[in-house]
Parts: structure tokens; C-alpha cells; sequence
């Protein structure tokens, strides 16, 4: 079977140290003041019983992209393992995957071609950069089509949740709650 590739982030194990947004930019060239993942702390309750969850967040790999269907040269595509991927040859700039994005997860390279997280496809569905400098080892990787996974076991076993869902778009990255 074909490869289903997700990832799954643990919200109990994140510390919001920025490691995954360092290497990202290192490892994919990211230009200055573009980001293909970033992190949020979301802080809930009423002093003093408090709880923080902390997210590193990028594109989702939507299931049902809007990335996709709204952009006119098929730069935005379907790349391998269901990822969402962009030729930068095709791509022509012209934003409009940028504004059907509920998740902001795009933005404009300096070279004039829309950038975003690829799911570090360069490393052909092995760990992600941000994965592998993780110190708490909260993001996994994987096939979610093979029942023998890790992300296949957390997502069966552990509570977990998408950004928005209400948006439509079934996302591929998971929040283990
Ligand atoms: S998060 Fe945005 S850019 Fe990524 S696949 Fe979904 S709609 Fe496209
Ligand atoms: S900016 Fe590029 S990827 Fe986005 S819709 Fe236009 S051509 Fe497609």
C-alpha cells in the first residue's frame, strides 16, 4: 500500500524551545523573516489553576487541500506519500494558494516562488530535521497506512486532535492531547 505520511506532535512533552524552527531554517534554506514552522503556547483556565499547550505548528498536508485546488499552473501538488509539495518552476507567485490556506502555513520566498513545510520529502520519508533535534522527542514522523508505525500505535492508543478541523480539510498533522 502506498504511503500515508502524518505527523504526530506530543502537546504534553513540548517546551516551546524552538529547536524545530532553528533546524528547519537551517536545513531548508529558509530565507530571513519566512518560516515554515513556528510555535504557539495557548494558556487556559483561570488563575491560579492554569494549564499551558504548547504547538509546533506548520502545513498540515491537508487531506482536502485548498492550496491545491486554487492554484492555476498545479505548482501546489500532490507530492509522494500524499504530501502536499510546490514546484518552484511552476509556481508563478501569484498568492492565491496563500490566501485559500486557513492556516497561513505559506509565504513568499525572496526568489519570487511561495515556500512551506514539505515534510523534508529531500530525505525521502525518513526522520524530519525537526525530529531529530527535538530534545523532549515530541514530534513523530511516519506511515500512518502501516498498523506497525509509531505514529499508527500513538494515534490509536493516546487522545489527539488537528488545528481547526473545522475548516474542512483533514489535516495530517496531530496533536496528542
Ligand atoms: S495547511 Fe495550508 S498549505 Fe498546507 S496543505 Fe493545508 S491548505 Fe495547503
Ligand atoms: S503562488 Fe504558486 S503555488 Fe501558489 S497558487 Fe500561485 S502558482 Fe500555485
Amino acid at each position: 500500500m502506498e504511503p500515508r505520511y502524518v505527523m504526530v506532535l506530543d502537546t504534553r512533552r513540548c517546551v516551546a524551545c524552538s529547536a524545530c524552527v532553528i533546524v528547519c531554517k537551517t536545513e531548508n534554506d529558509v530565507p530571513e523573516g519566512g518560516f515554515r514552522d513556528w510555535v504557539v503556547s495557548e494558556t487556559r483556565g483561570r488563575f491560579p489553576a492554569l494549564s499551558t499547550e504548547n504547538r509546533s505548528l506548520r502545513c498540515n498536508h491537508c487531506a482536502f487541500a485548498p492550496c491545491i485546488d486554487n492554484c492555476p499552473t498545479g505548482a501546489s501538488h500532490r507530492g509522494p506519500g500524499g504530501t502536499v509539495q510546490i514546484d518552484r518552476v511552476k509556481c508563478t507567485g501569484c498568492k492565491n494558494c496563500i490566501s485559500a490556506c486557513p492556516y497561513d502555513a505559506r509565504f513568499v520566498h525572496p526568489r519570487g516562488f511561495i515556500d512551506k513545510c514539505t515534510f523534508c520529502m529531500h530525505r525521502k520519508g525518513a526522520y524530519t530535521a525537526c525530529q531529530t533535534v527535538c530534545p523532549t522527542e515530541c514530534i513523530h514522523f511516519g506511515d500512518a497506512n502501516d498498523p506497525g508505525s509509531e505514529v499508527s500505535r500513538l494515534l490509536a492508543t493516546r487522545d489527539h486532535k488537528v488545528v481547526a478541523p473545522e475548516a474542512g480539510t483533514r489535516p495530517r498533522v496531530h496533536y496528542l492531547v
